[in-house]
């Protein structure tokens, strides 16, 4: 019997044991969004991020600016909330207006309130297993991998996908547990076959269905990450859900697997860095 994975309600309990930690620890961790422009997928990011932050204590606060801001503008706001002992975390929402180097903007959050775990810094650490802030997106698929399989140890895992947010940060996060990683990307040769050795597949490309019943192994685990719209205009991962899943031990559909785990993860990494400033 495939197990369909519940991400909302697995990343429901991720956020009631973030609510919880705030309450007992009486700390209060700051958060700071900001958001350069006004594009309206982004507002509505930044929106959800803002709310879901507020709902489990965190002191949430965001910062629009407008899309005209100079670059060097941009980097004295964020150095003024670096030296701010009450924001804990600083996520800048991407993308930023073509004129700014977004690179640029990463490096000069400071790596201690980097929630996001996009900064150089951040991903030095995570690859040499030092305390790193992870990028949310991979680190809640790593949570539902071991929740729907235990112990990772020794399983072939593949992720489709290379981008320093989802794939390089999660195959990392599964040689940490032990995994025998492939990335496989653009270039990569017979993708399917490559995809069929997998017990954990990760998909993160951004191609609607891309994955079919063929690519995947009997009994294998499959974590969606992308986000796509159909040719219905309907919202579908990279994974041909349908085609795949009877297939599968596990799976995560779109909408309601991923996407939920990432919000409780920034929030998770926002009071773990509060943990680590105020200690
Ligand atoms: P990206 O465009 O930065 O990277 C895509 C990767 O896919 C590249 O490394 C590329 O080599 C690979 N690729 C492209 N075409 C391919 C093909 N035909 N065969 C094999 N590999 C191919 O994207 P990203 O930021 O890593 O995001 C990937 C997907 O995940 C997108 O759909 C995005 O919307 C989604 N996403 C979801 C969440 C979430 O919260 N669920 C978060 C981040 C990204």
């Amino acid at each position: 019997m495939t197990k369909i994975i519940n991400g909302k309600e697995f990343a429901q309990k991720v956020r009631a044991l973030v609510a919880k930690e705030i309450e007992i620890s009486g700390l209060k961790p700051g958060l700071t969004v900001v958001l350069v422009g006004n594009d309206p997928a982004s507002e509505v990011y930044v929106r959800n991020k803002d709310a879901a932050a507020k709902e489990v204590g965190i002191n949430a606060q965001t910062i629009k600016l407008p899309a005209e801001i100079s670059q060097a503008e941009l980097l004295t706001k964020i150095d003024a909330l670096n030296k701010d002992k009450k924001v804990h975390g600083i996520l800048v929402q991407l993308p930023l207006p073509k004129h700014i180097d977004e690179k640029a903007v990463i490096n000069a959050i400071s790596p201690d309130k980097d929630v996001d775990g996009f900064h150089v810094i951040n991903a030095g650490r995570a690859v040499t297993g030092q305390d790193a802030l992870v990028p949310c997106t991979p680190l809640g698929c790593i949570m539902l991998l071991k929740d729907a399989l235990g112990d990772l140890t020794g399983l072939n895992a593949v992720v489709i996908g290379r981008s320093n947010i989802v794939g390089k940060p999660m195959a990392n996060l599964l040689l940490n547990e032990n995994c025998t990683v492939t990335i496989a990307h653009s270039k990569t040769k017979d993708l399917p076959k490559v995809c069929a050795q997998a017990d954990i597949l990760v998909a993160a490309v951004g191609k609607p269905k891309m994955v079919k019943a063929n690519w995947v192994k009997e009994g294998a685990v499959v974590i969606d990450v992308g986000i796509n719209r159909g040719p219905d205009g309907k919202l579908c991962g990279d994974v041909d859900f349908e085609d795949v899943s009877p297939k599968t031990k596990a799976i995560t559909p779109v909408p309601g697997g991923v996407g939920p785990m990432t919000i409780a993860c920034l929030l998770k990494n926002t009071l773990e860095a509060a943990k680590r400033l105020e200690k």
